[in-house]
């Protein structure tokens, strides 16, 4: 705890004790400054206690405090908190403004502008000090006639004469100041910024640099590279005043920082100082290891520092800053990576809504795939399929989406759903293609027969009606809004390969497609975590041969069938091998349940009887028989391997034959294939007595030897507690916690959309648990799984390959219990290296210590 601090007021030294815990950022960052010689005009510091005190009616001594400045003192006050991001009241500038001051800056800076002091300040005290209504003070003419009224005003407003002794001025202005911090809006405000209950604030009263007078006067800001690129360049603003009022308010004022065409700059002004703005900004970043804006006047030709604050930078330019400031030696690369929030790549990874245009929202739902698209509404996978044919992006609405909208949605710009949550169909199959989506969207109402789509506020939108999504924010609105590109540059790939180096858990990708590896590859993915193979015969002309394996009525007519998908199979997992060049492939055999692939609708049905060549009854039988009141629990998964077990001999054929075909081209591939959905060791035990048998045939028929791992993926509650018998027959398991959440909880990963928001907004859930890893439930009997398995098999390889594998805090969880590696979907690999990266870093500080 820290100790209360009785010191009332400090004088920044180079050597006064000051502290950020104690006075805050500005003041030590001003210290820092006065230490590298920087010109800053004299400046005393108050603790957070002080000011703490200030506010419950302990004034410092005023007069004490002031003597500091001289006999005529004019001051500035600003806060100092712990963060700048926190907030806090704003600052008030040249306390000692009286009749007096006024008279003798009259005479040594022109009535003008002494003018302009005195009423200045006579508005902002008023206004900020004293609360008085602003309309008031809101003059812009300064003369001695709108002086004279606006303390007239005052007067009125307060009953008592606007003050004149600096004492008093400054005693008003720092109880404003403090009374305002402690505020409960103010409090709720910066609690929402991250700042804690008890954060304090320090105060900082600095003797005024006026940048008015005679020779090159005025003030501005300078920084030295680009808030939105992070690339070196100069910019900022300066407002000369030495041209005096009426030059400024023809805009003559305005000096360009470096030399410009537009006008003159200050750089050909006033070289000197430009060279010596330029020298204190190098030597900031060196010492400061910061990319500072510095806050400047010029008073008669002499340069005066007020301030220095980190340049406010996007996600990108944060990326360069860091990556530039450890490639001149001046981070190590360990701090470069610990600067970047490993979330704040999502927007280098995606085009983003600009923030600073405008934004019509007409529905929210649950940000569930990054960034943001704009394109024509479509209701259904044919339109997009068509639109995106005319090279017309479009965004996919519908209810909620399942297989077969697979095809729609790889031709959409975006995705929006009505139902759905982190997990979903829609949300899981837009992150592993990087589509921006949003699901969830209760409070829409679709009428896609209708072609229309209702928000909540009862504005219509038709088909072709332009929208946008905002997948990082959950937002959907109204038109074309304007768009911040996506910025894979050099930095962010050289941050991306300083992480690798650091890393010490594995980072896969969940990676279903040749374009989905090419991304993971692109991306630095250790490998594959978990192929879907499933979405593989979802193409047109699987389908159709898919469906006749589902109405086969023997063995025989189904092995049929199978026999035309083997080859397809084989080339999939053949190009995914060879795009992945020897490193690990985790294949997943055959998961969903089989109607899946069957149509819904009549018409569907007709067209399938037709291809089949099979009555239009035996089809509506044979769907309606598929069909199960409880699906995700039904026949899928390992229960499809064990009672139709034709079509996981056939894909385990493909994978040993693409093995086969990879090798020759000299890719040294020894392929993964996990069993999913388990629940009981016997089911391992059958699967893999098959799968066995398939490759010894293989070998056999193809004279060659080849190695191949069998594992399970854990995603029944049962798996993770029997994880010591399965285990025995398995290399490695990889936790599926999408499936792990949804049964633990006994929570439709479909459904919960519906009433995640409520149940997060009272508090029955802290967050999402599809979103972030319910640690005392699910995190629980991950432990157990993982702990069984190591004692039954201390080999055994453990990973999660659920969407948490992609969060930071679910990473953080699976390191601290020693899983090998994480899969993701390759969108989030860089994010999730990020996040690995900054643990193992923390970790080897921590070892330090
Ligand atoms: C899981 O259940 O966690 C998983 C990765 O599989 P899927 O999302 O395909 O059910
Ligand atoms: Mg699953």
């Amino acid at each position: 705890m820290q100790e209360t601090d009785y010191t009332e007021f400090t004088e920044i030294t180079p050597s006064a004790d000051i502290e950020t815990a104690r006075h805050g950022g500005r003041a030590k960052c001003l210290q820092r400054l006065i230490r590298l010689g920087l010109p800053v005009p004299k400046t005393v510091a108050l603790s957070f206690d002080a000011v703490h005190r200030i506010a419950v009616g302990q004034m410092p001594d005023k007069s004490a405090l002031l003597s500091l400045f001289g006999a005529t003192p004019l001051v500035s006050v600003r806060p100092s908190s712990g963060d700048p991001d926190w907030g806090g009241p704003g600052a008030i500038l040249n306390i000692g403004m009286n009749a007096a001051t006024h008279a003798a800056l009259a005479e040594k800076l022109g009535q003008e502008a002494a003018d302009r002091l005195y009423l200045r300040f006579i508005q902002s005290y008023a206004i900020h000090v004293a609360r008085l209504d602003p309309d008031r003070f809101e003059e812009e003419a300064c003369n001695h006639e709108t002086i004279r009224a606006a303390l007239l005003a005052y007067e009125e407003e307060t009953d008592s004469p606007f003050p004149q002794a600096p004492e008093r001025q400054l005693g008003q202005v720092l109880r404003s100041m403090a009374r305002a911090w402690e505020g409960t809006t103010a409090r709720l405000l910066r609690q929402a910024k991250g700042a804690p209950a008890d954060a304090g604030l320090g105060l900082v009263v600095q003797e005024m640099a006026l940048g008015i007078g005679p020779v090159e006067s005025g003030s501005g800001v300078i920084q030295y590279v680009d808030s939105t690129t992070g690339l070196h360049q100069i910019t900022g603003r300066y407002l000369s005043q030495s041209q005096g009022r009426a030059a400024l308010k023809q805009g003559e004022g305005v000096l360009y920082l470096t030399r410009d065409p537009r006008g003159r700059s200050l750089e050909e002004q006033c070289p000197e100082i430009f060279e010596e703005l330029k020298r204190w900004g190098d030597i900031c970043r060196q010492r400061l290891r910061e990319e500072m804006q510095i806050e400047f006047t010029i008073e008669g030709g002499t340069l005066h520092v007020l301030d220095a604050v980190r340049v406010q930078r996007t996600s990108r330019a944060a990326v360069r800053i860091a990556v530039s400031l450890a490639d001149d030696f001046i981070i190590s690369r360990e701090e470069a990576l610990a600067r970047i929030e490993p979330r704040a790549l999502n927007e280098l990874l995606h085009s983003q809504v600009d923030p600073r245009g405008a934004r019509d929202r007409f529905a929210r739902g649950i940000p569930a795939s990054p960034g943001a698209a704009t394109g024509k509404i479509v209701f259904g996978s044919a339109a997009a399929q068509a639109s995106a044919a005319r090279g017309e992006p479009c965004i996919l609405v519908r209810r909620e989406t399942s297989p077969e909208d697979i095809r729609g949605m790889h031709a959409a710009a975006g995705v929006l759903t009505e139902r759905g949550g982190m997990t979903s169909h829609a949300a899981v199959i837009a992150r592993g293609l990087g589509l921006p989506c949003v699901v969830g969207v209760s409070e829409m109402r679709l009428k896609a027969r209708d072609g229309q789509l209702v928000a909540a506020d009862g504005r219509v939108f038709h088909e072709g009606d332009i929208i946008t999504i905002d997948g990082t924010s959950g937002e959907a609105l109204v038109g074309a809004v304007d768009m911040l590109e996506p910025a894979l540059d050099d930095a962010f790939r050289t941050l991306l390969s300083w992480a690798e180096e650091v890393c010490d858990i594995g980072v896969r990708a969940n990676a279903d497609t040749p374009a989905d590896a090419q991304t993971a590859r692109n991306f630095g993915a250790d490998g594959i975590g978990l192929c879907r193979t499933e979405h593989m015969f979802f193409e047109e002309d699987r389908l159709t041969v898919m469906r006749e394996m589902i109405f086969a009525k023997t063995e025989q007519d189904r092995r049929a069938a199978l026999d035309q998908l083997l080859p397809m199979q084989r080339a999939d997992f053949t190009r995914l091998f060879e795009i992945m060049q020897g490193l690990p492939v985790c294949i997943r055999l055959f998961d969903p349940p089989l109607h899946e692939f069957l149509p819904h609708s009549r018409e569907g049905m007709s067209e399938l009887a037709d291809a089949l060549d099979l009555p239009l009854s035996d089809v509506i039988r044979r769907v309606e028989f598929l069909s199960e009141f409880n699906p995700m629990l039904g026949m899928r998964g390992v229960r499809l391997g064990v009672t139709v077990p034709e079509i996981y001999e056939m894909q385990a054929r493909a994978i040993f034959e693409a093995t086969i075909e990879a090798r020759r081209k000299g890719d040294p591939v020894v392929p993964e294939i996990m069993i999913p959905l388990v629940s009981a060791m016997r089911e391992v035990e059958l699967v893999k007595t098959r799968i066995d048998a398939v490759a010894a045939a293989v070998r056999t028929e193809r004279g060659t030897d080849f190695d191949y791992r069998l594992g399970v993926m854990v995603e029944t509650p049962r798996a993770a507690l029997r994880a010591g018998d399965i285990v025995q027959h398995a290399a490695f398991l990889s936790f599926g916690t999408n499936d792990l959440t949804q049964m633990t909880y006994g929570l439709s990963r479909d459904d919960a959309g519906r009433f995640m928001g409520s149940y997060v907004q009272q508090g029955v859930f802290p967050e999402d648990p599809f979103h972030t890893l319910d640690v005392d439930g699910v995190g629980e009997l991950l432990l157990i799984g993982a702990g069984r398995a190591r004692n039954a098999r201390p080999e055994v390889v453990l990973s999660i390959c659920g969407e948490h594998g992609g969060n930071a805090e679910s990473i953080a969880f699976c390191r601290n219990a020693g899983f090998d590696y994480v899969s993701c979907s390759p969108f989030r690999v860089p994010v999730a290296r990020l996040a690995a990266a900054h643990l193992a870093i923390a970790a080897a500080a921590k070892l330090a210590c």
